[in-house]
């Protein structure tokens, strides 16, 4: 239960990565200013984050259960917590899927929606009334660049994120009639089970339905420059969850949306700079098609040039 003074903070998905990560920094916020709800939906999973949290295990921080694609675990979470306050909801949960879409069932698409999206949905519909009611409260979804610009092979996964970064866009201008701030944290690449997840899935699986060569592409073109960027661009966690934690600080101030990889950044903007979406379809099939090979060499040299430093630079919001 959080102390007077200490903000409430749930955050959903924090078995692993950037969740479990977001959870620790916070509860071992140095002015001890917040009260984390971590929540996940097996509490048999939660051994790597009590480890990690130490000391601020059963203090600032404490464990609930909780599946976003419930509306009963969402329910129930919820009314578990004192007066169902909570300052901060931070919606990390989430699903990837890649691949070639002919080789993806509809049922498979509706799961990642069902988890990046509906999720998302059910857990500001149990929270948000109360926030507007007390006139205060922090939503952060948890998006990605993805959300922002569609990368090749992963439609049905931007198509969620996408989906996200409307309802959220719509619903953040009400929310500011009732003092209650939304924020987009839009990662790039970050090293966690979802990278391993993904490549794991994707050894696993045969593409029925999809062409030869489309599988070809999928697996000899696009696969080995994702892992690529992986290497070279990718963040950690703890990046994520300080620049989380940054937009929490924030507070009412924070910025609608938070690129957390700056190096990101042109290539979103290409999408803005021509208004028919010529350029950046056109830069994409390029950058994949022709300068494949080009790309490889140009990854290798910077990984070579900066010690992989470029993972581990701080990241601002700002
Ligand atoms: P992860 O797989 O380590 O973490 C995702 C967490 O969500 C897991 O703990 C999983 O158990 C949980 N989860 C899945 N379905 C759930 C459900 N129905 N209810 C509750 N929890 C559920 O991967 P991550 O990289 O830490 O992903 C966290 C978020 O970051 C996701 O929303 C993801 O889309 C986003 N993101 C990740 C990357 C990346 O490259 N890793 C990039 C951009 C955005």
């Amino acid at each position: 239960m959080a102390n007077p003074g200490q903000k409430a903070v749930l955050i959903t998905g924090c078995s692993s990565g950037i969740g479990l990560r977001m959870a620790v920094m916070l509860a071992k916020d140095e002015k001890q200013r917040y009260h984390v709800i971590a929540t996940m939906r097996d509490l048999k999973r939660k051994d790597k984050l009590v480890e990690a949290a130490g000391d601020a295990y059963g203090k600032s921080l404490s464990l609930a259960v909780l599946d976003v694609c419930t509306d009963e675990s969402v329910k129930q979470c919820i009314d578990g917590i004192k007066d169902r306050h909570v300052d901060v909801l931070i919606n990390n949960a989430g699903i990837g899927l890649v691949g070639p879409v002919e080789s993806i069932s509809i049922a498979e698409m509706k799961s990642v929606f069902e988890t990046n999206f509906f999720g998302v949905i059910r857990m500001i519909k149990e929270v948000m009334p109360d926030m507007k009611k007390r006139k205060g409260g922090h939503i952060i979804v948890v998006s990605s660049v993805m959300g922002l610009q569609g990368v090749v092979f992963n439609d049905v996964y931007a198509a969620s994120k996408f989906a996200m970064e409307g309802f959220c866009e719509c619903l953040a201008v009400q929310l500011l009639k009732f003092n209650v701030t939304m924020s987009m944290i839009e990662p790039g690449p970050v090293h966690t089970e979802f990278e391993s997840k993904m490549i794991q899935d994707v050894r696993q699986k045969e593409f029925p339905g999809a062409d030869a060569d489309t599988v070809n592409y999928f697996k000899n073109v696009y696969l080995p420059s994702s892992v690529d960027i992986f290497e070279t661009l990718g963040q950690t966690p703890d990046d994520i969850a300080r620049c989380t934690k940054k937009v929490i600080e924030q507070g009412s101030s924070a910025r609608f949306r938070n690129l957390t990889n700056p190096l990101y950044t042109p290539i979103v903007a290409l999408k803005y700079a021509d208004e028919t979406g010529g350029l950046s379809v056109h830069a994409f099939y390029h950058m994949l098609f022709n300068l494949g090979p080009l790309m490889h060499v140009s990854m290798k040299a910077m990984q070579y040039l900066t010690c992989g430093c470029l993972r581990s630079r701080t990241i601002s919001p700002n």
